[in-house]
């Protein structure tokens, strides 16, 4: 049976260690700031943007959550989101997507500052990443690379295949194992023979957002399985991999909860302190 990698275990060790750098930090008068802003009251959005506060605020962070109406004019956000970039106690900002209907997210992402963009999304940043430069990596790919080196899994050489081709995770994490010199393959929607890809996986990520898309069938005996989906199956929370005819074949497994979700905020914490640094040292 597999080992199962716990992202949460991991995830309060990393933000023990990032404790203690804000602290050497605030002692050369820097104070990592983080501010999120969220439109609307969406309970799953508005959960994610509260763990993210929380988290910051336990690391000994500044955050702050800017509540907005559902109704905010795309030229409001604009605006706000320009304040933030020209505030220089202000070293990160995440505006929670989905955004509503009258905003358009793209413009919303490009409006961010590059070097405040801490979720990794603005084009340049996911061109430097592309391109191979140093740049903030988005949080949930990040945080895949970060527990596949803790768990001192192989990824040079290897076979990754990845189930998704999202500009949030798919894309990026494909990218972020490529340059640590994988072999890619990407799946989607649209992938035919699904199963004949996943079964020549060394490592296989799964970003679909469809329960139980993958079971122990699906994988060869040995394999890494990272599951990243969420999904909320008769209330309770799932991923993407059936949990326990896939331990029985993969040599490494994250569960759902506590696997990938929590690295993705230790992420976001590491890139907004990341962001402080760099601004200290122009
Ligand atoms: P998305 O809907 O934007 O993308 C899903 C991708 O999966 C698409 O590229 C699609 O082509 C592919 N796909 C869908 N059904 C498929 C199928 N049957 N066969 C093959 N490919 C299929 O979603 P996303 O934003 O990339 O997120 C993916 C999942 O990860 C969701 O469940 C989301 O909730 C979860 N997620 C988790 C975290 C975390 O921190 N744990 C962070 C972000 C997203």
């Amino acid at each position: 049976s597999a080992e199962i990698i716990y992202g949460k275990q991991l995830a309060e060790e990393l933000r023990q260690e990032m404790k203690e750098e804000v602290t050497e930090l605030s002692k050369q008068g820097i104070h990592p700031k983080l501010v999120v802003v969220i439109l609307g009251e969406d309970p799953a959005s508005m959960s994610y943007v509260k763990g993210k506060q929380r988290a910051s605020e336990k690391v000994g962070m500044d955050s702050e959550l800017m509540e907005l109406s559902e109704e905010t004019p795309e030229s409001e956000l604009l605006t706000i989101i320009n304040q933030l970039n020209n505030d220089e106690t202000v070293h990160g900002i995440l505006v929670q997507l989905p955004l509503p209907k009258q905003i358009d997210e793209q413009k919303v992402i490009e409006a961010i500052d590059p070097s405040k963009d801490v979720d990794g999304f603005h084009p340049s940043n996911a061109g430097r990443l592309m391109t191979g430069q140093e740049t903030f990596y988005p949080c949930t790919p990040y945080g895949i690379l970060v527990m596949l080196k803790r768990a001192h899994i192989d990824i040079e050489g290897k076979h990754v295949v990845i189930i998704g081709r999202s500009n949030l995770v798919g894309k990026p994490v494909g990218q972020l194992l490529l340059n640590e010199h994988a072999t890619v393959t990407h799946c989607h929607s649209r992938t035919k023979n699904l199963r004949e890809h996943t079964k020549r996986a060394d490592i296989l990520i799964v970003a679909a957002g469809k329960a139980d898309l993958v079971t122990g069938e699906d994988i060869s005996e040995g394999a890494v399985v990272i599951d990243v989906g969420v999904n909320r199956v008769d209330g309770k929370l799932t991923g993407d991999v059936d949990f326990e005819s896939a331990k029985e074949k993969a040599s490494h497994i994250t569960p759902v909860p506590k696997g990938v979700g929590p690295m993705t905020i230790t992420m976001l914490l590491h890139n907004t302190i990341k962001a402080a640094k760099w601004i200290h040292q122009k």
